[in-house]
């Protein structure tokens, strides 16, 4: 296996050139080519277990909360009533589980191109796997691009949850998918996409938020901090139907004590706002798309 080095994973990417995360690993705890990629789950030393689709990381065990309960709850907290949720991806299960917790949400499609993943996340990756047994789910196995095209005026939110633009998620970040989006939202809809690194990908962030401003009212982008991930965060690119919308702000800001009792370790009101203070060289990049 090309990733793999003396009892390491390294995260060799032409995503990202010249730089690459490693994980030792304990042991290979699955592998297998689906009918999309490969699928892999192996045991790290210290971030428990990896799930890994065509040699590049998506979640561990250890640091994917910080993840998934931004990606859930920064547009979960941006509506003032989502009841409809869609997923697209999302096969480890995580962002499922936290959109589920929230007591507003009464339905959540998830649409999944590779059963392999799922069906991984379930025997190895329990803790976000959790999500697949909620009685709110109505579980979809196919493309999101071809499932967009079947819905109109469908869902409150809708959360791309993708792989990187390479692969089978490569058509997720075109601005056909995001006129698709905009069609599945209902009025006053907000979606919130998997939206790369401003360290390593800005040209395409850019890119993204200039075709998204031609469709939407509202555009904007915010980030979270996550160790595993390439130069240790990755970003989100969210947009509302409504044009009253301040991603900024959460018209929902959790009290203290739901976020104790959803079990946050992420994601909180002071955390939302301050996720969409940029670095400058970003900021200025972004201001002028
Ligand atoms: N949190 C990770 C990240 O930020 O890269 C993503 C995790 S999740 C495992 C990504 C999922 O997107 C994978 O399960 C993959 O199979 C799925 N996926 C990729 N392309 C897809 C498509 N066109 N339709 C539906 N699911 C897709």
């Amino acid at each position: 296996m090309e990733h793999m080095n003396d009892g390491w994973f390294i995260q060799k990417s032409p995503l990202w050139p010249g730089q690459a995360m490693s994980h030792q690993m304990e042991e290979v705890l699955f592998n297998k080519k689906s009918q999309f990629q490969g699928v892999m789950v192996f045991k790290s030393k210290t971030y428990g277990n990896v799930l890994v689709l065509d040699g590049v990381i998506q979640c561990t065990e250890r640091d994917e909360f910080a993840y998934q309960e931004m990606i859930a709850n920064l547009p979960l907290c941006s509506h003032p009533c989502p009841k409809k949720v869609l997923i697209i991806g999302g096969g480890d299960g995580g962002v499922l589980r936290e959109v589920v917790k929230n007591p507003l949400v009464e339905s959540v499609v998830l649409c999944e191109i590779d059963e392999d993943v799922i069906n991984a996340s379930k025997k190895f990756l329990p803790g976000m796997a959790k999500g697949f047994f909620s009685p709110k789910l109505t579980l979809h196995v196919g493309d999101g691009f071809e499932f967009m095209k079947q819905n109109q005026d469908a869902f409150d939110i809708i959360i791309t949850d993708s792989s990187d633009p390479v692969g089978p998620a490569e058509s997720l970040f075109k601005e056909s998918y995001y006129q698709l989006m905009k069609a599945a939202l209902r009025n006053r809809g907000i979606l919130c996409s998997q939206g790369e690194c401003q360290w390593l990908h800005l040209e395409l962030i850019k890119e993204m938020r200039t075709f998204c401003k031609t469709l939407f009212p509202v555009v904007d982008y915010a980030y979270t901090t996550i160790p595993t991930y390439p130069s240790g965060q990755i970003g989100f690119m969210l947009c509302s139907k409504n044009p009253e919308t301040n991603f900024k702000e959460p018209v929902k800001a959790l009290s203290k004590e739901e976020t104790e009792n959803m079990n946050l370790k992420y994601y909180n009101p002071e955390i939302h706002k301050a996720s969409f203070v940029l670095l400058e060289f970003a900021r200025k990049a972004l201001s002028e798309a």
